[in-house]
């Protein structure tokens, strides 16, 4: 048997062998087209080379054109075919490239069957054998070389031209792999298959067409490249499958944690306003178990009073990025009121836009429950508080009433009497009227003030400026400290910020300081009993801090923490409760209460209370373009004198 014809079929065998499997492969995985279409390929290839064979083989030189027209089917399959493989596979290649050498070849194809014998020679005279491989002989034709040839040759150099293009592209992009193994191997080739054709057609050298050869190398080329690829696919795939056991492991974990400790996770798809929930928590908030939810379901769900707040919570997250925080009240479908506490994060895309919130929900019924009741026995013991204390001061109170009801009363008696007189004074009378009015205000003013502190009611939470829950404080308790001989100094922080917290419950605190300060100067003599309020901002702007300072016996240091406590007391009617009241009342602002003894006598009481947040920021901006707001002047006031410029003037009771 013939060595070429035994080559040849083995070349088509290879051809068609690849055709299958890359066929094979397509069919299980239909997306990869770039597998059909080198599939497609391979096959165009062996019939190129069963038609390489037949030229060999042909007999005369009129079959030998025949032959080399119909040839040009399977050349222009192989090469449009290459340049929709190399669109596909490599993702490169300019468009405007790939159609020329289409449609240039497709040209080539039509002209192909136009001139007779064909596109390559427009007459072929005869056929000349020649000695070839190991002493076997081949049909070589010997004719009139057609011009028209170089229409088919323009669309082989186009095709070299987007190889080459494609592979710069591809190598450009960073597929380093693929352009040196497929593109290299393109251009190669059939550069080779190319070159030696157009030596054949042109009679330059006398030989067969062997682009067969080429065609082989170039089709092993890739389908090496597409095997590396699939075993990488492969190695991905394996790697993915580990991982995703161990997310699924994770997963796993992490819910039984969230169930373990009562939690309900969610995700919240903001774009696409769906949210996903596990089971337990579609229990927490009373959503069915398939149904939709998104966040006008979520929404509708919060309690009316809550759900301000709630969404301010989330409106602050989307924007800032902070991590969301709430604790709200959720109106289960049986009417049923759960508390639930709220956290998740925010994730943003590439623009800066919220895209995902995940997070997790508890229920803290039971806690908020207790913290309730707490603040209700909190409220009790601090209006009892609040009443024993007012006890004490109703000597002074009284006093402080008596006051303006004596100017009253000569007043009105002297009104009588101008009255009384045929020749009334309109003018005086009118002057004694007002008297009458402003001291029936001022005796107003304190009955306003004694009610407030004796109302029982829940904390309240308003916008408060500390320095005028001071001065509100010294006004009732101006006459005790009048007969005490007490002289009060103010230094208050111009321009405080303003904390949030209940106005009875801090005034209740500061007249508990103020009274204990009075108690420890008892002792002291008259000139001594100096009392300073002071007011300042500290933690970087972040608290407002409120000090007393007294000039009394002092806190032995073994006692500094005991004084806190509920009933302890050193005098021999107290109750001991003040102090402890004042702390959980300030622990329920946030804040903090301590006491320190002064460097000379006496002690001082801090508290110290978080200022808004918002104020916080206007706090920092203030400092930050250098009017520091610690560092403001402090205003010097004399609150109890009723001679507010001296502060340091010896009180003179003005009775
Ligand atoms: P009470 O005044 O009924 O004793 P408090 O809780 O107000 O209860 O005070 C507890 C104790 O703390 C007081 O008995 C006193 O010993 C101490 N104390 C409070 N304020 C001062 C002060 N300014 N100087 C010295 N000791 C004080």
């Amino acid at each position: 048997m013939s060595w070429i014809i035994i080559v040849w079929s083995m070349n088509a065998a290879a051809c068609l062998t690849l055709a299958s499997i890359y066929f094979l492969v397509w069919c299980k995985q239909r997306e990869g087209w770039a597998y059909f279409v080198l599939s497609c390929n391979a096959v165009a290839g062996a019939a190129l080379t069963a038609f390489e064979l037949a030229l060999m083989r042909a007999q005369t030189g009129e079959q030998y054109g025949v032959i080399l027209r119909w040839a040009a089917f399977p050349v222009w399959a192989v090469v449009v075919s290459l340049v929709v493989f190399v669109r596909l596979y490599l993702r490169a290649g300019r468009p405007w490239l790939a159609w020329s050498v289409c449609g240039v070849r497709t040209l080539a194809l039509i002209l192909n069957f136009i001139f007779v014998p064909n596109l390559s020679y427009l007459q072929i005279i005869s056929l000349k054998q020649v000695s070839w491989w190991g002493g076997e002989t081949v049909s070589v034709p010997v004719g009139e070389t057609n011009p028209w040839i170089l229409v088919a040759q323009l669309s082989l150099l186009l095709l070299i031209i987007f190889f080459v293009d494609a592979t710069i592209a591809a190598w450009r992009r960073g597929d380093w792999q693929r352009a040196l193994v497929v593109g290299g191997a393109l251009i190669f080739f059939s550069a080779v298959a190319v070159g030696e054709a157009v030596l054949v057609v042109w009679g330059i050298i006398q030989a067969p067409f062997l682009a067969c050869f080429s065609y082989l190398g170039l089709i092993a080329a890739m389908g090496y490249q597409m095997s590396n690829d699939m075993l990488q696919r492969a190695q991905l795939a394996r790697r993915l499958q580990a991982s995703e056991a161990d997310l699924r492991e994770t997963q796993e974990r992490m819910e039984l944690a969230a169930s373990a400790a009562d939690l309900g996770m969610w995700l919240w798809d903001i774009v696409r306003n769906e949210i996903w929930i596990t089971d337990k928590g579609r229990v927490l908030f009373g959503f069915a178990p398939s149904e939709k939810i998104d966040f006008d379901r979520f929404q509708n769900m919060l309690h009316p009073e809550d759900r301000e707040s709630v969404l301010q919570a989330v409106e602050n997250s989307l924007r800032t990025g902070a991590e969301y925080r709430s604790e709200y009240r959720a109106v289960l479908p049986d009417g049923q009121i759960r508390w639930i506490v709220g956290r998740g994060d925010v994730e943003f895309n590439g623009d800066g836009q919220p895209v995902r919130m995940r997070g997790a929900s508890a229920d803290i019924t039971k806690r908020k429950e207790a913290e309730l009741e707490a603040a209700r026995q909190r409220e009790q013991l601090a209006h009892l508080s609040r009443v024993t204390t007012l006890g004490e001061l109703s000597g002074s109170i009284a006093h402080e009433l008596s006051l303006p009801l004596s100017a009253i009363l000569t007043n009105a008696q002297a009104a009588q009497r101008i009255l009384s007189n045929d020749r009334g004074d309109l003018v005086e009378l009118r002057e004694i009227l007002n008297d009458i009015v402003s001291e029936d205000k001022r005796a107003g003013e304190v009955i306003r003030r004694l009610r407030l502190l004796l109302k029982k009611g829940e904390m309240q939470q308003h916008s408060l400026g500390m320095n005028d829950v001071v001065r509100d404080v010294l006004k009732l308790i101006r006459s005790d400290l009048i007969n005490q001989k007490v002289t009060v100094e103010t230094e208050l922080v111009q321009n405080l910020p303003t904390v949030s917290g209940d106005p009875v419950q801090l005034q209740q605190v500061l007249l508990n300081l103020v009274v204990n300060a009075c108690e420890a100067m008892a002792s002291c003599n008259t000139s001594k009993r100096r009392l300073v309020i002071r007011t300042r901002i500290e933690n970087d702007g972040g608290a407002v801090v409120v000090s007393v300072t007294d000039q009394g016996i002092s806190i032995p240091e073994e006692k500094m923490e005991k004084i806190f406590e509920p009933f302890f007391s050193t005098k021999e009617k107290g109750m001991g409760i003040g102090l402890s009241v004042c702390r959980t009342i300030i622990a329920a602002h946030r804040g903090k209460l301590w006491a320190a003894n002064n460097l000379d006598r006496g002690a001082t009481f801090y508290f110290s209370l978080p200022i808004k947040v918002s104020l916080v920021t206007t706090a920092l901006r203030r400092r930050s373009v250098g009017s520091d707001t610690a560092e403001v002047p402090r205003h010097r006031e004399a609150a109890t004198t009723g001679t507010e410029k001296d502060s340091s003037k010896e009180l003179i009771p003005d009775s």
